[in-house]
């Protein structure tokens, strides 16, 4: 069953060491990670399933790394001393393959390291407890749509096998929030991490389909289509989105909620 399903931010600056005085900005994003984490203890997953935007990505179907561990190191980020280790879970992945395959392009990758997308969560994710199993997958570009399906069918898969298992997005929204942003500015920016934020409250997922796509390109997000997998395997289930916290300190949108279940 799914017990937990969260959208988390993943920028390498909340690595301690990688972040240093600049991590005083961001101590609410923190914050709501402690609070996330917490809960997700109680709900006690035995699996963590995380959609990341950085890992191999292939443009027309969805990949997931079959490899038996991961390494969770932020060495491309001049920081080498962080070294983490998760061992997969292969039955999952075999199932959700085995199971849609003929409906659904599902590229198996294998990948000895997570990408800082993943990376990055599961650092604050598991801090108490690192014996959780691990299902790496990156969105692909198909359509808006089929990532709503994939993710109705990993809920599938969740509900057809007797463990319990967390999902997690991974995503930053905007890059263009503020002058010196990375992806430089755009007016429009904050207009979209509001939007989104104001329709994942609704749980408007049909509004969300319907987002003016140059206001999506405008904003130069990388999660949204992380959330859009979430979206799909939590339709139907009945839960309440709540906003942790949403800052932007270095004009990229942090956005750290949680999907409470009933
Ligand atoms: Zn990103």
């Amino acid at each position: 069953m799914l017990v937990f399903s969260a959208i988390v931010p993943h920028p390498p600056l909340l690595i301690p060491s990688i972040g240093k005085d600049k991590i005083d900005k961001l101590q609410k994003t923190i914050k709501a990670f402690d609070i996330l984490e917490e809960d997700l203890n109680k709900a006690d997953p035995d699996t963590i399933i995380i959609i990341s935007p950085h890992g191999e990505m292939n443009f027309d179907a969805f990949t997931i790394n079959t490899n038996e561990t991961y390494k969770a190191n932020f060495n491309e980020f001049g920081e080498f001393s962080t070294k983490l280790e998760f061992k997969s879970d292969l039955n999952f992945i075999m199932q959700l393959k085995r199971k849609y395959e003929s409906s659904m392009p599902i590229q198996l990758i294998s990948e000895d390291n997570l990408d800082h997308g993943a990376s990055v969560p599961l650092y604050y994710l598991t801090r108490q407890n690192k014996d959780r199993r691990i299902v790496p997958i990156n969105y692909s570009f198909l359509s808006f749509e089929k990532h709503i399906e994939f993710g109705k069918l990993i809920k599938d898969a969740i509900f057809s096998l007797d463990k319990k298992y967390a999902i997690i997005a991974s995503g930053d929204l905007s890059h263009k929030l503020t002058k010196n942003a990375p992806a430089g500015f755009s007016p429009r920016a904050k207009e979209f991490d509001k939007k989104l934020i104001q329709l994942l409250k609704k749980r408007n997922i049909e509004n969300v389909l319907n987002i003016d796509p140059k206001l999506i390109e405008d904003s130069a997000e990388c999660g949204l289509r992380s959330i859009l997998i979430l979206l799909g395997a939590m339709s139907n289930m009945d839960y309440d989105f709540e906003v942790l916290n949403y800052e932007s300190p270095f004009g990229v949108g942090y956005l750290v909620g949680e999907m409470n279940l009933d």
